[in-house]
């Protein structure tokens, strides 16, 4: 086995009541672990399965011969990034400095706010909205699938699974209130400040 599906950083009763425990079962225990089950099996016998996570995101990144292992590799690498982007007791306000590089790049928090949940709301189907550094600033991307910036030459900050499964269970079609609840209840602001000085 090359690869492995990580330990999740917290309790699956954490972020209760905003997304239960029966979301984790299934969007941790089947989605990701099925992510990384396909991976292995299509990397079984390549060179890819020498090889870091992050290099087989890259290296398959935009080749259609390898464009399954370019989705699964991508989606593991996706979800765990995305479990640290939450945690108990978060989202609101960060402190500064990272409020102060906010307001730089959006006015405000709550502009930032808007922007991201709008992001989020606007990716067609499944997908992804992020918070990146490019070039000193901040910017909201959003990337359908399993597309990441990670290929890109940005930093990856912050991140919001929009595929249905991430908020089904919990909100039903409410997306709008899945993504107001993520940054009302749950953003992890000190991974997003860890990221930004990594
Ligand atoms: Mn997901």
């Amino acid at each position: 086995m090359s690869f492995h599906l990580p330990k999740l950083p917290y309790e699956k009763t954490a972020l209760e009541p905003y997304i239960s425990r029966d979301t984790l079962n299934f969007h941790y225990d089947k989605h990701h672990q099925t992510y990384v089950t396909k991976l292995n099996e299509l990397v079984e016998g390549t060179g890819f399965a020498e090889m870091e996570l992050e290099d087989v995101i890259r290296e398959t990144e935009g080749n259609k011969d390898f464009i399954g292992i370019f989705n699964n590799a991508a989606q593991v690498w996706n979800h765990t990034f995305y479990w640290h982007c939450m945690k108990k007791d978060g989202g609101g306000k960060p402190t500064a400095p990272l409020l102060k590089r906010l307001e730089e790049s959006f006015d405000t928090y709550e502009n930032f706010c808007f922007l991201f949940k709008q992001a989020a709301l606007t990716q067609f189907g499944s997908g992804w909205a992020w918070l990146v550094e490019e070039a000193g600033a901040l910017k909201i991307l959003k990337t359908p699938n399993a597309e990441t910036p990670l290929t890109k030459d940005v930093k990856t900050l912050l991140t919001c699974d929009v595929w249905e499964h991430a908020y089904y269970l919990d909100y039903q079609n409410r997306r709008p209130d899945y993504v107001d609840t993520f940054l009302n209840h749950l953003v992890n602001w000190d991974f997003v400040e860890k990221n930004l000085h990594s």
